[in-house]
């Protein structure tokens, strides 16, 4: 099951499923700004990658809302973690901008890194309480945009979507993607 689009030469690949199995250069971890790690996927990420990926965090120790930081993958198939820290859903216009930065800062660290494929969770649609339908095309117009902003840079951004509300929110989004 899946859903992909080429967008620039690039797929961006909607799937379901758990993004601690990502087969990516690079997962995308929905951090908090402390990096101290919690649940979620966060949780998910650290407990697969062991320990050597918090050991980078309390080095970094914070990241700003809607800015990205990365780390070795530890143990998991990813060589890299990228930690981003997704705005909590407040209702105002800037949770989307935030959001959309995100996405953007995510992709403009592993440009910088040459890592060519990324796996992006929903940022902000657990704990944070974005709504599946609005976070999932502000996640896709951010990513294509940023896709065009970095020619050649992806052979694959990948959405790993935990359920299937969340895979058919992102589905639907992506077939309304301009
Ligand atoms: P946030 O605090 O940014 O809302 P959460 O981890 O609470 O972060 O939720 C973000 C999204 O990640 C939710 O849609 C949640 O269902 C999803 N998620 C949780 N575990 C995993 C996993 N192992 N792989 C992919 N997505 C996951």
């Amino acid at each position: 099951m899946g859903a992909e689009k080429l967008v620039n030469g690039t797929r961006l690949v909607l799937v379901e499923g758990d993004i601690t199995q990502a087969d990516t250069e690079a997962v995308v971890n929905a951090a908090n700004s402390r990096l101290a790690g919690g649940g979620g996927v966060d949780g998910a990420i650290h407990r697969a990658g062991g320990p050597e990926i918090m050991a980078e965090c309390r080095q970094i120790g914070h990241c700003p809302t809607g800015e990205a930081v990365i780390t070795t993958g530890g143990r998991l198939k990813a060589k890299q973690v990228i930690h981003t820290v997704g705005p909590i859903f407040r209702g105002r216009p800037e949770d989307a901008r935030l959001l959309a930065n995100c996405y953007r800062n995510s992709l403009d660290l592993a440009a910088a890194q040459g890592l060519r494929s990324v796996a992006f969770p929903s940022i902000s649609t657990g704990v944070y309480g974005y709504p599946l339908p609005e976070a999932a095309p502000v996640a896709l117009a951010a990513v294509k945009q940023a896709i065009a902003e970095h020619p050649g840079a992806f052979d694959e951004v990948r959405f790993v979507l935990f359920g299937s509300q969340a895979y058919q929110a992102y589905a639907e989004a992506l077939e309304r993607l301009a």
